[in-house]
């Protein structure tokens, strides 16, 4: 199994929109994963929509009065997969952590692959006709998709495995994966944005049940205690953050410790 991650562009917002209280703004990296096994090959979450690039895109001005954001060339998701070797008709599935635009939005680049999502993350995204929480572009009712209700062992042996956590929004995925040390390793997503949200289990100003996140974060700890290693979902400490890097990380190297 090998398993490599990227920035798909860099946010600046505001920090409270990460952990409640918090003053100024912070720029956070937006990850996604490739993950080759067993003959197939996965996406854990897709980065900023390509569009973003140009700050004059319809999407570009609908984000800009909350986010910053960078994009730049080599960075979307398809320059990062072929600077893995791999082209977006390759790419089998992607998990999706939830649907929020700096998940979702390099879906529409690997189009032939099957969008996985739990059932009522899906239909929260769908039922949102206002734009309030998702942004309408990202939901593609064409769209082949898996709805998964609950947990999912992708192979059947294991190594992969779609786990619910719900908080964050109404129907969140993390993902657990048994690399070949053998060593449990979590894709967090945004069930836990940064280090310090575990270690004082801080939340965002808003989520979509308070109480459910903080259950998530108590899993999250337990499973770290019991020797997993954790990726979360914007914590600056865990990438590259210069806009020239261009690094993929090999997972199993990664810094878990923020
Ligand atoms: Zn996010």
């Amino acid at each position: 199994m090998r398993i490599r991650g990227f920035c798909c562009g860099w946010l600046e917002m505001d920090r409270a929109g990460l952990i409640s209280g918090d003053e100024g703004t912070m720029r956070i990296p937006i990850p996604a994963y490739l993950i080759e096994h067993a003959g197939l090959t996965i996406l854990f979450d897709a980065g900023l929509p390509p569009e973003l690039r140009d700050s004059d895109s319809e999407r570009a001005r609908e984000i800009a009065p909350f986010f910053g954001c960078d994009l730049p060339p080599g960075t979307n998701l398809v320059e990062r997969l072929r600077s893995c070797g791999i082209e977006p008709g390759d790419v089998d599935m992607v998990v999706l952590s939830h649907m929020h635009f700096d998940h979702v939005g390099g879906s529409s680049l690997v189009l032939d692959a099957e969008l996985v999502v739990q059932r009522a993350e899906w239909e929260a995204a769908v039922a949102d006709v206002a734009g309030d929480q998702y942004m309408r572009a990202d939901v593609d009712v064409e769209r082949p998709r898996r709805l998964l209700d609950g947990e999912w062992d992708i192979f059947g042996d294991g190594r992969v495995v779609v786990t619910v956590t719900v908080g964050h929004t109404a129907g969140h995925q993390s993902l657990r994966i048994i690399t070949d040390d053998p060593r449990e390793l979590i894709l967090c997503g945004d069930a836990c944005y940064l280090r310090r949200s575990l270690d004082t289990r801080s939340l965002p100003t808003s989520s979509f049940d308070a109480s459910a996140q903080l259950a998530g974060l108590e899993w999250l700890d337990e499973r770290e205690r019991s020797g997993a290693r954790l990726v979360f979902g914007h914590d600056p400490s865990q990438w590259p953050m210069d806009l020239a890097d261009d690094r993929v990380i090999e997972l199993t190297s990664i810094h878990a410790d923020g």
